[in-house]
């Protein structure tokens, strides 16, 4: 067996099995003799890559340099990727006859890969970020900003590692009901310097479920048929829910987060509507103050609002740090002497969960829905306002039936 670069010719057995000629000694004007070295293995150079779309693969085509055979021969290469500031290397590595090939190649980074719905209950975009471990110890950040009537709203996530998801690190940007129609601008920046941007809006993502055919086939391979209609009603009430709320709060009228036609149009009447409210007057003015009302806030969270006139500062001094809501020991906010305590984040399926006000030994029970009960018995409250309620309990129904509630 002659091997390339390792036997001087053997005149005996190269008449049949030489393939390959190669110079040996350089052929320079004072040699005497130039020895060539023959071989029956190819003679290769560098060969030429081939990297797959995604450079997830790649392989090497080495050609024999003799001109009477040009062999080629192809093998897989052995693929390392690196992730730098603003680039991706992707590195193939492949051997041949003992020799160590490498070719490279750079991609841009994409850092915002994704995104989704925050449907648990507050609503929200969810961007997903491909970092690496490294840039969330040096500090990963996504500040987020969207402009509503003029002023620009803001907020921020610092990225840990209970964010990692199999998609990216997850950064979510919970809106007010009626902002879904809003484009938000995520900015990431790592140790303070800006990397990248992305915008997208609750919207975006609702008409991705609504209509994308590989988001209904994906959906519904991992979770079913039933629970991908499930999901679309609960999208199509959410969407509904916003609309609604964009005309009560004078919103991005101009583009309404169901196009402009209610998805939903069936009439709910109050007498649908459990009550779980207690009489919220009883026993007050042992504790200094006077029921005035409760209200919903429908900004970034959903909130339950109870209002209050102290009546008797002295005697509400007594019981103003044992005053829980959801059990939970609860601050007020004071103007005058008008007063309210709040209970904030109100999930969708939450919107029918009473929710229980101690104040001193008393307790007090109040939904979401029941304060879209009042709404619609009332005669005083206006048309759109109206349609708001009707459109929270049918969001509150469709999550109800979503979650399994
Ligand atoms: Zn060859």
């Amino acid at each position: 067996m002659i091997t390339v670069g390792s036997e001087i010719f053997n005149h005996d057995v190269v008449s049949l099995r030489i393939k390959h000629a190669s110079k040996f000694s350089s052929a320079s004007f004072s040699a005497q003799h130039v020895d060539y070295i023959f071989t029956d293995a190819h003679i290769y150079g560098n060969p030429a890559w081939s990297w797959a779309d995604d450079h997830s693969s790649a392989t090497a085509t080495f050609t024999c340099t003799d001109s009477r055979c040009k062999h080629q021969e192809t093998v897989d290469a052995n693929v390392t990727s690196e992730k730098q500031t603003g680039k991706i290397t992707y590195t193939a590595t492949t051997e041949m006859n003992g020799r160590t090939y490498t070719d490279t190649k750079e991609t841009d980074r994409e850092y915002f890969v994704g995104h989704s719905l925050s449907l648990n209950g507050d609503i929200g975009v969810n961007f997903y970020l491909d970092l690496t471990d490294r840039e969330i110890a040096d500090g990963a950040k996504v500040d987020f900003a969207w402009t509503v009537n003029g002023t620009e709203k803001t907020s921020s996530v610092t990225l840990s590692a209970d964010d990692k998801y199999a998609c990216g690190y997850k950064a979510t940007c919970k809106v007010a009901v009626a902002e879904m129609t809003y484009d938000v601008t995520a900015t990431l920046s790592i140790g303070g310097e800006v990397i990248k941007t992305d915008t997208y809006s609750v919207k975006n993502y609702a008409d991705t479920i609504l209509t994308s055919d590989d988001f209904r086939t994906k959906y519904i391979a991992e979770k079913g048929e039933e629970k991908y209609d499930q999901l679309v009603t609960f999208v199509k009430t959410m969407l509904d829910y916003g609309s609604k709320a964009q005309l009560t709060f004078d919103r991005n009228t101009d583009a309404l987060a169901n196009g402009g036609t209610d998805y939903f149009t069936d009439t709910v009447n109050a007498s649908d509507i459990a009550s779980t409210m207690s009489n919220m007057t009883e026993n007050l003015s042992s504790y200094g103050l006077e029921y005035t009302g409760t209200t919903i806030v429908y900004l970034t969270e959903t909130s339950i609002r109870h209002y209050y006139t102290i009546t008797d500062q002295d005697t509400f001094d007594l019981v103003k740090d044992n005053i829980t809501f959801d059990g939970v020991k609860v601050g007020y906010t004071k103007k005058g002497n008008e007063i309210y305590f709040e209970k904030k984040g109100v999930a969708a399926a939450d919107l029918d969960v009473a929710y229980t006000f101690s104040i001193g030994t008393n307790s007090y029970d109040y939904a979401v829905l029941d304060y879209v009960k009042r709404c619609l018995e009332s005669d005083k409250v206006k048309p759109e306002t109206k349609e708001l309620v009707a459109a929270t309990y049918r969001y509150n129904q469709a999550a109800n039936t979503y979650f399994g509630r």
